[in-house]
């Protein structure tokens, strides 16, 4: 009985030792998060009529672009959100430029790196988001890069 007792609590504390050194901090999620294979970028903020804002995001651009430039993005969206920028009426580029901070310093590590690389390597340009270059070094002084 007392070695069942060891071996179950041995096994819990384990798992949370486990859980505190290696999973990666979660976003929860805040809003609903709704798939749309037509959308043409990774992820927007919508404001539904009767929901609030909702981030729709494509499931098949993700999946090609991988896990953590997935999560940079949806990080990225929800700065639009907890920033408030659907109500703020601010100039498209300030809120993408305050979105990819804010992603910057919420998101954990591996994700932000993934997204420095991605920009590094000349992606994720637009007229309100910025140039590559840009994007990469509002989220390098995160990295300490
Ligand atoms: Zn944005």
């Amino acid at each position: 009985m007392l070695r069942t007792v060891i071996v179950l609590v041995t096994g819990i504390l384990l798992v949370f030792s486990q859980a505190a050194l290696s999973i990666p901090v979660r976003l929860p999620q805040m809003v609903p998060e709704i798939p749309d294979v037509t959308l043409k970028d990774f992820a927007e903020v919508k404001i539904l009529q009767g929901m609030g804002p909702v981030i729709v995001y494509n499931p098949i651009v993700c999946a090609q672009a991988g896990r953590e430039l997935c999560e940079f993005s949806r990080w990225h969206e929800y700065g639009h959100i907890v920033l408030g920028h659907p109500l703020r009426g601010i100039k498209p580029e300030r809120m993408e430029s305050e979105a990819d901070q804010w992603a910057a310093r919420n998101a954990p590590p591996d994700v932000v790196r993934a997204a420095y690389r991605f920009f590094m390597s000349g992606n994720g340009a637009s007229p309100v988001h910025g140039e590559s270059r840009e994007r990469a070094a509002r989220l390098a002084r995160y990295l300490g890069v």
